[in-house]
């Protein structure tokens, strides 16, 4: 047993399946989780003394690396002078402000803890400022563990939602109406029929939990008319593209505005947190200005707005979207002309700083149907060859990757190399 494993068995006596997040328990390719001792740059060590190339980036934050000299400083600086304080301090002011500018659509904004806890306010904003309940979201996009979003597509999902978890009331699930990403029409019939209770329609701008899927020219801009046509609230969450495909987000990527932003990961730097902003008319409805109630403890906390802070200070230097994008670029052409060499099913997305790894026959995948032509079984063999070349891949065949700033030519080189190696014995086992 090496010391993974051990502190693997260790951890299941005391944490529910050994993990404080399903995915870590690599369910998905089976194996043991790596615990991981620390990071560095565009790499990470496991409690072995292994060195990987992390292309997880603690599934979206890191967008600058593991410890950047910058964040850490600033955060070694503000961690002295107290950690929490209940009360308002400057520094979250300075996020906000920071945030406003760089967002089109964001007015004023509100800072929580999570993703998960920014969606559910957000959620109840939009049902607070419109009066009514249901919610559109689509089927395969992931908008954190609140009850009303544990809903995906079942047969009868079309119309009304079937909740994909236990311990989901029915009586919240059936305000939840499940549409099809990147199918307008979905999303029309469910508008058609009950439109004039629909308060929210919520969507990841580009779907970064089933794989990586882009949006096909003209979703999101019929999303848009759609909403304004029935009176409903426009909410893109970008807790993973905020920061990730532009400054502005996806929102400045494809130019189209909602009405709510949730936001999440890299405005934390690594710390836990989340967001929600929009126009005034709808945030005004927030607790203390308005009727919706929302609150937090820790909310603002000075230790995250910091490290959030010196990232967008980082991410904010000129040409760093095209330099990020250039060169994930040369790793995501590689891999594809590679596959092709060896004769492998391949098709590989990408969107500036993220990108999507499909071993698939299909040319185009724009659906959740496509994204369910994966070979799940191929996927799992090039994961755990990679992992043993040095490269940490997201443990399932159903995420995005992610790279960093500070992943180089030297980490681009290294995992190419690898996936050749990898690529040519995957193909001599077919
Ligand atoms: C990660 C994620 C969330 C949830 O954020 P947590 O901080 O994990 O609660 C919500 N929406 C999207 C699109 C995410 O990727």
């Amino acid at each position: 047993m090496n010391h993974s494993e051990r502190l693997f068995s260790k951890a299941q006596r005391y944490i529910p399946g050994g993990v404080n997040s399903p995915v870590r328990a690599f369910r998905g390719v089976e194996g043991t989780p790596l615990f991981i001792r620390s990071g560095k740059g565009a790499y990470i060590t496991d409690v072995d003394g292994k060195h990987y190339v992390d292309y997880v980036g603690s599934w979206g934050p890191l967008i600058v690396g593991h410890a950047h000299p910058y964040v850490i400083k600033a955060v070694k600086k503000v961690i002295t002078s107290g950690v929490s304080f209940g009360a308002p301090t400057e520094i979250e002011v300075k996020l906000a402000e920071r945030i406003c500018h760089l967002m089109p659509s964001i007015e004023l904004i509100r800072f929580v803890n999570s993703g998960t806890e920014a969606v559910m306010s957000a959620i109840r904003l939009a049902r607070g400022y419109t009066c009514r309940q249901k919610i559109i979201k689509f089927s395969a996009c992931y908008h954190g563990h609140t009850d009303s979003m544990l809903v995906a597509a079942g047969s009868g999902g079309l119309t009304f939602g079937i909740p994909n978890s236990a311990g989901v009331p029915e009586s919240v699930a059936l305000h939840t109406l499940v549409a099809e990403y990147n199918c307008l029409d979905s999303v029309k019939a469910l508008f058609e029929k009950v439109g004039d209770d629909v308060a929210a329609v919520i969507v990841e701008p580009v779907a970064g939990n089933m794989n990586c899927v882009l949006p096909k020219a003209g979703f999101l801009s019929g999303l848009r008319k759609l909403c304004d046509t029935y009176g409903s609230v426009l909410i893109f969450d970008e807790v993973i593209t905020g920061f990730r495909v532009a400054l502005g987000g996806a929102q400045t990527y494809y130019d189209v505005k909602p009405d709510i932003t949730i936001l999440g990961k890299i405005i934390g730097g690594g710390f836990p947190v989340g967001a929600f902003g929009g126009t005034k008319d709808i945030m005004e409805c927030i607790a203390p200005l308005g009727p919706v109630y929302q609150a937090g403890t820790l909310s603002g906390n000075p230790v995250a707005m910091t490290a959030g802070l010196a990232t967008l200070d980082l991410v904010s230097e000129a040409g760093f979207y095209p330099r990020l994008e250039a060169r994930l670029q040369i790793l995501i052409n590689g891999l594809g002309e590679l596959a092709k060499q060896y004769g492998l099913p391949f098709f590989a997305t990408q969107v500036v700083g993220m990108f999507g790894l499909y071993f698939t026959e299909n040319d185009t995948v724009e659906t959740e149907a496509d994204v369910k032509t994966v070979d799940v079984a191929l996927f799992k063999r090039f994961f755990h060859a990679m992992l043993k070349e040095g490269i940490y891949l997201a443990p399932s065949a159903f995420e995005s990757g992610f790279i960093s700033s500070v992943h180089g030519e030297k980490e681009i080189n290294q995992t190419l190399q690898a996936a050749e190696r990898v690529f040519r014995s995957l193909a001599s086992m077919r």
